[in-house]
């Protein structure tokens, strides 16, 4: 079957899919959940390891409280609601990197329940439930190659093991690929606003399963669903449900029925492979984790943590537009991170005019970053630079075509502006009045005529004056002093 063209919702006549997603962050803590190992990533295979995390017989857990902070700070941060006392509890299972032989998960009373994300959906606002958020630990990893007998053996590194994750699910709210696209995109700005995950998908730091499945327009019962597991790209997974949701309607179009599995995503082939049949449920025996007290988040420290909690991402743009007065799409560009949209604001705030740093962010900077096809991030003016610019032009020490100039010299030398600024010598747009003045003495007597007619009444012809004035400084005067001047002179 070829990948489906579109991952628009009304592609699928008579049917609708229901998506709901998992989604496990790694928190940004400096030592593991449960031991004082250290959570960094990229140290060699099984550096970072104690009795703890390798599940050694008698060694015991002690929870981090730093990692309870974050994933309360996350679950405030997605509207949930904080439960007080929250259980531990073990969900037992067999895998090769799971040496304890069951993983410290949290099951029936989990840390926060009942959050929601707002997305924008076919141009309106729509809430996507979150039914939960709980902590859990990371199992270790499975190693297929980069070492010597990876061809007949595979490898486990444990330093993954016990590091801190929370799993966020979400309600079967989500109703297309494009969706789930943007829900995603949504949860990863709020966690990085937050600051508890560097949310990198390349390192594993988020990770997305998906449960997807279709039913007849109008159907209340939920069709049989199928988990594609770790998509490593949310681009990935709007076109593995794209390909899941067609492949299902083809399954149940042609009188058959769809099999409760988990599948593969390749990206190279756009479609899923069955990894495993579901047919026999998993059944993890949980049970409360005897080595752990009750987790309690009292509404004292619940709100010495909600203290910590940012302006979020949406709100923000909504005040930005409102103080800066700048379009939608500009908010959203300078909130793309919130260091980003931090180094704005406190340029734009020391600028003498706040506005006029939003504008220029619009007017000359945007334009040139697109041209070269360069994130903002990656600027070579920075918002400082901008404010600094702002500022000369709000002075009248440069000109507007000045400042045009400057930036155009800051993108080719690949430089901040205050930098250019000195390198081209502190520029300056010509106030000296008295070579002004002996230009327009020059003006005024090669052009009688205008002259009279001014003095007759025609004001406008100041502006022909001015015109020349600026002509002959070759853009350098500043257009206020000469104005001023060619009025005195031709009033006198
Ligand atoms: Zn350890």
């Amino acid at each position: 079957m070829p990948a489906p063209s579109t991952a628009n919702v009304s592609a699928y006549v008579g049917f609708e899919p229901v998506i709901g997603l998992e989604v496990h962050v790694q928190l940004l803590t400096e030592s593991k959940i449960f031991c004082s190992c250290s959570a960094r990533f990229g140290a060699a295979p099984n550096t970072h390891v104690c009795p703890v995390c390798l599940g050694l017989p008698g060694a015991l857990p002690v929870l981090n409280r730093r990692a309870i902070e974050f994933a309360v700070l996350a679950a405030m941060a997605l509207n949930c609601e904080i439960r007080e006392t929250s259980i531990f509890a073990r969900k037992n299972y067999f895998y090769p990197d799971l040496p304890k032989g069951y993983q410290i998960s949290q099951y029936d009373k989990p840390l926060a329940e009942h959050g929601w994300i707002e997305i924008a959906a076919d141009r309106a606002k729509k809430k996507i439930g979150i039914t939960r958020v709980h902590l859990e630990e990371d199992a270790g990893k499975s190693l297929h190659d980069g070492f010597s007998e990876a061809a007949d053996k595979t490898a486990i590194d444990l330093n993954r093991s016990g590091i801190p994750l929370i799993e966020i699910v979400t309600e079967p709210d989500i109703a297309s690929p494009d969706e789930a696209f943007d829900f995603l995109t949504r949860l990863k700005e709020i966690i990085l606003y937050t600051g508890v995950s560097d949310c990198n998908m390349e390192e594993g730091s988020l990770r997305c399963d998906a449960n997807v499945s279709v039913r007849p327009r109008g159907e209340i019962r939920l069709g049989t669903k199928t988990e594609v597991k770790n998509v490593n790209s949310f681009r990935f997974i709007r076109d593995a449900l794209a390909y899941e949701i067609e492949r299902q309607i083809e399954v149940i179009a042609s009188g058959d029925t769809v099999v409760q599995e988990t599948r593969l995503y390749s990206p190279g082939e756009s479609r899923t492979y069955s990894m495993r049949s579901k047919e026999q449920a998993h059944d993890y025996r949980y049970f409360p984790e005897p080595d752990l007290l009750p987790l309690i988040v009292d509404g004292k420290w619940q709100a010495e943590i909600r203290d910590r909690l940012p302006e979020l991402p949406e709100p923000r743009r909504l005040r930005m537009i409102d103080e800066f007065g700048i379009t939608a799409y500009d908010a959203q560009v300078l909130t793309t991170s919130k260091s980003l949209a931090d180094q704005f604001e406190s340029a734009a705030k020391v600028a003498k005019n706040p506005k006029r740093v939003a504008n220029l962010v619009q007017s000359e900077l945007m334009g040139r970053l697109k041209a070269r096809n360069l994130e903002i991030e990656h600027s070579p003016i920075s918002m400082k630079g901008v404010a600094e610019s702002a500022d000369l032009v709000e002075r009248g020490t440069i000109s507007g075509k000045m400042l045009k100039d400057l930036y155009d010299l800051a993108f080719e030398r690949s430089k901040d502006f205050p930098q250019v600024y000195e390198e081209e010598g502190r520029p300056q747009q010509t106030a000296d009045a008295s070579a002004l003045e002996k230009i327009i003495d020059g003006l005024i007597a090669a052009n009688p005529k205008q002259v009279e007619q001014y003095r007759a009444g025609k004001k406008t012809v100041a502006g022909f004056f001015v015109g020349q004035v600026m002509k002959a400084s070759k853009g350098q005067a500043n257009p206020q002093i000469v104005n001023q001047l060619v009025t005195k002179k031709l009033e006198s």
